[in-house]
């Protein structure tokens, strides 16, 4: 039996309805932007493997400083002990984020620090015993798949079949110079119960690869310190170079007092949340009364060998050559969307650093669901490239170590499907 048919067997995959799907296709190595099946068969990994990949596949840095780790400490419990990679790591973080962030939480994933920012939101005006319960969130966000997360995410088809469970949250549409005044109101009215505004800066990914303004998203942060309300930037996509700065949040005047991050955070390699948050919002949880500790944490909070691929991955994000990659990669995007933005089966077309989507026009609606998806990822994937179309929108964003060759490879075989397809 082959690799994958073994797979079917025993394997259920994630976002996968497995009694349509084709069989998984079996990779067996990695090695800068590709990776390689069992046939030998080379894919460009245009998504960065679900975004997490920001350095190239089986990096051998990484690998060395992954390697040192495992033969000097694996893991050891995270409460009462600590360790040089997650005190390196925490230093080394809050030196490159805004200046407001003082503290650094360790969990495993984007999910997991989106549910610990909440809860230390919701936390703050529960010690300060003035609970407040209502969370502000954008339509179409997304901020993970388990409760807390997924409460906090637009409604659709992932949350579906949970809705009536998850709590209740105020969804309001991306900020614009039409809207901007009416959702200041609205924080206005909700102050004394709205605990906190959770959004992902500049860019919401999953939903759709929809940007929005620095400009309009730092006028609803500063009238939300203005009214007191917490602000949550999830950069767990965002984050570490995606959007052409280090983080979105360098775009912005003003900082968020709670930041998420994961994907980018250790290049790809081992799977690890971080979430950071002001002086603030920690002391408020410092007391003689144990009841207000933060009582959360995960088996593998900060575990040495993810903290150790995290600060390999540093050395590489903060290395100038990765700065120059991230402007190529920039650049060129913008030349090939100038190409095609004409091109009568684009309907809108953006781009922001490293990160640009096209939407097709199908006749049909622009949802998850459009046929149109499978039919381009297959295309994609018989030319050797992997695309995960969002419905009928198709994104680049690959490894910043990305050829250009690699690149234009990319774009020619997009022009082709638009003519084709
Ligand atoms: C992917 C993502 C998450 C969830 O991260 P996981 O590691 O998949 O749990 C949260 N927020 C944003 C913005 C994301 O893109």
């Amino acid at each position: 039996m082959t690799l994958s048919e073994r797979d079917l067997e025993v394997i259920w995959h994630p976002y996968t309805q497995m009694q349509t799907a084709t069989p998984p296709v079996a990779i067996v190595r990695g090695e800068g932007a590709c990776v390689y099946d069992d046939n030998g068969k080379c894919y460009i990994d245009a998504v960065s493997s679900w975004w997490v990949n920001i350095h190239g596949h089986a990096h051998p840095y990484i690998a060395q400083k992954v390697a040192e780790q495992l033969k000097t400490l694996e893991h050891v419990i995270f409460a009462g002990f600590t360790h040089q990679p997650a005190v390196e790591l925490a230093e080394r973080l809050l030196a490159i984020l805004p200046n407001n962030q003082q503290k650094v939480f360790y969990s495993d994933n984007g999910s997991t620090a989106v549910e610990v920012a909440l809860k230390m939101c919701l936390q703050y005006w529960n010690n300060k015993n003035q609970p407040r319960t209502k969370i502000l969130a954008f339509h179409n966000a997304y901020h993970g798949d388990t409760f807390g997360a997924m409460a906090v995410s637009g409604r659709s088809a992932f949350t579906a079949a949970f809705d009536s469970l998850l709590f209740e949250v105020e969804f309001v549409d991306l900020p614009n110079s039409d809207n901007i005044g009416d959702l200041k109101s609205r924080i206005t009215e909700l102050k004394s119960s709205l605990a906190c505004f959770i959004f992902e800066p500049l860019v919401q990914g999953s939903g759709g690869m929809l940007m929005y303004e620095a400009q309009y998203l730092d006028e609803l942060m500063l009238h939300c310190k203005n009214e007191e309300v917490f602000t949550i930037a999830d950069e767990v996509f965002t984050g570490f170079g995606r959007t052409g700065k280090r983080f979105a949040c360098n775009h912005l005047q003003q900082q968020p007092d709670i930041m998420c991050f994961s994907k980018g955070l250790t290049g790809g390699t081992m799977a690890l949340g971080v979430t950071t948050c002001t002086q603030q919002i920690y002391d408020a949880f410092l007391s003689s009364d144990r009841l207000k500790t933060l009582f959360h944490g995960h088996s593998f909070t900060a575990n040495p060998i993810a903290c150790a691929a995290a600060l390999a991955s540093m050395d590489l994000f903060i290395d100038a050559k990765t700065g120059e990659n991230i402007d190529r990669i920039a650049e060129s995007h913008l030349q090939f969307a100038e190409k095609i933005e004409s091109h009568p089966r684009i309907k809108t077309i953006r781009q922001t650093g490293t990160i640009i989507a096209m939407e097709w026009n199908t006749g049909g609606d622009t949802s998850y669901f459009n046929t149109l998806r499978d039919t381009l990822y297959h295309y994609f994937l018989n030319a050797g490239i992997i695309l995960r179309p969002l419905g009928n929108i198709i994104y680049i964003l690959p490894p910043y170590c990305i050829s250009n060759e690699q690149l234009s490879y990319i774009y020619s075989t997009i022009i082709q499907a638009l003519d084709t397809i």
